[in-house]
């Protein structure tokens, strides 16, 4: 219900002097595509009259200054997240049966992909504070299977890349780092495709979104790069010529014409997230839940805001009754999905990655949100809360 309040109601109530409470929507892309629309329409139609509609200069463009903001030598783009996780796997040379360690928590795609690419997933718990790969845990799932650690930078923050770089030389294994939800992140100051070939997604709701499907690698490596161009186009290098087998998945010339337009207010939307998480933080500090954790090395780019409580459901009824959406990422680990469940992995396996999905709720996080929002949102959260603690104690 709060789930589908269109633009129109956020906005037509933001300004109607009424006694009851705005609705406050978890996400707001028309607000955030609004000001752009007129940008957006013509540089479709001029796509429309000259008939480039897959590949193309849009395309090209896009990803040569994607692959700059990203801080990588080269960008290739392809028709969605999840394609960007498998065909980087294939272009990285993964050999049927080669183990990949990744994490359970986080969209199940992750897990999906290393499976369509022909891998073997095995889980390693996450840390219990940034909710990333723990690299206390990674020694001990390599066998000489290993091939890949896959890494997760969930929620805008970025798993410990420095502790995992090590374990990948001391191992002779390499990296593919999944940055679905990490544009405009940085590591030690360097955005994620500076330090390694990682996979984006722009579906609509990402950090950066087109409007439909679409992702993309990046990369620094010039031979994974040129695979990654022949695997998305049926193995072609050049017409009519096909040394490797390959699927379809490539870039639309519509999406990239509106993601380049996206892309160049990507910082600044990123600056309001940034803002509107430290007023979370101010507002809530008090409060006795755990709020998300930036460490000393991360730049986050918040694309979720996300708090951590026993009584999630509880929190997230209380939103509800007050009319503000909130979401839950994921609620169910990976490893207790029914379609990973013959890996037999029951609960308590991973506890970190368990605990995530039983007391992790998103809170409302996009960057048209408002400093009163964030306030009401915290006070419902701080309200609720008190409540409790008092409804416990003895008469
Ligand atoms: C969104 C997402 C994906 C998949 O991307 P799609 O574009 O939806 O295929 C993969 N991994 C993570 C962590 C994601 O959030």
């Amino acid at each position: 219900m709060v789930d589908e309040i269109t633009r129109n109601q956020w906005r037509s109530r933001q300004t109607a002097d009424s006694n009851e409470p705005l609705p406050i929507p978890f996400v707001d892309l028309p607000s955030t595509h609004e000001p752009l629309i007129d940008e957006i329409l013509s540089v479709w139609e001029r796509i429309l009259r000259d008939g480039s509609f897959v590949g193309g200069p849009e395309v090209e463009a896009f990803e040569s200054e994607f692959a700059a903001h990203a801080g990588a030598k080269y960008c290739v783009g392809v028709g969605s997240g999840t394609d960007a996780l498998i065909l980087a796997l294939r272009a990285m040379g993964l050999q049927p049966g080669d183990e990949v360690i990744t994490v359970p928590h986080t969209f199940i795609a992750t897990v999906q992909a290393i499976v369509e690419a022909g891998g073997r997933p095995v889980f390693v718990d996450v840390d219990p504070a940034t909710a990333t790969m723990d690299p206390a845990k990674v020694e001990a799932a390599i066998t000489p299977r290993t091939r890949f650690l896959l890494p997760v930078h969930i929620y805008g923050g970025a798993a410990d890349i420095g502790a995992l770089q090590d374990i990948c030389e001391a191992h002779d294994i390499e990296m593919l780092m999944d940055a679905a939800q990490a544009h405009g992140t940085l590591y030690r100051g360097m955005p994620i495709g500076y330090w390694g070939t990682a996979a984006y997604s722009f579906y609509p709701s990402k950090n950066l979104g087109a409007s439909g499907e679409a992702g993309a690698v990046t990369t620094n490596d010039s031979e994974i790069s040129e695979r990654l161009r022949w695997l998305r186009s049926h193995g072609e290098s050049e017409k009519n010529r096909h040394p490797i087998g390959g699927v379809n998945s490539r870039l639309d010339a519509i999406q990239a014409a509106m993601l380049r337009i996206k892309l160049s207010h990507l910082d600044e939307w990123i600056s309001s997230r940034r803002r509107w998480a430290a007023l979370y933080r101010d507002a809530l500090s008090s409060a006795p839940l755990d709020l998300p954790v930036e460490g000393p090395d991360v730049f986050h780019s918040y694309h979720l805001y996300v708090v951590r409580h026993h009584q999630r459901e509880r929190l997230r009824e209380s939103l509800a009754a007050g009319q503000i959406s909130s979401g839950l990422h994921y609620p169910t680990p990976v490893h207790l999905q029914p379609a990973f469940r013959h890996m037999g992995h029951g609960p308590g396996s991973f506890r970190q990655a368990e605990k995530w999905a039983s007391e992790g709720l998103s809170l409302p996080m996009f960057p048209e949100l408002s400093e009163e929002a964030v306030a009401r949102v915290a006070e419902i959260i701080i309200r609720t809360l008190d409540h409790r603690v008092q409804a416990q104690r003895p008469a």
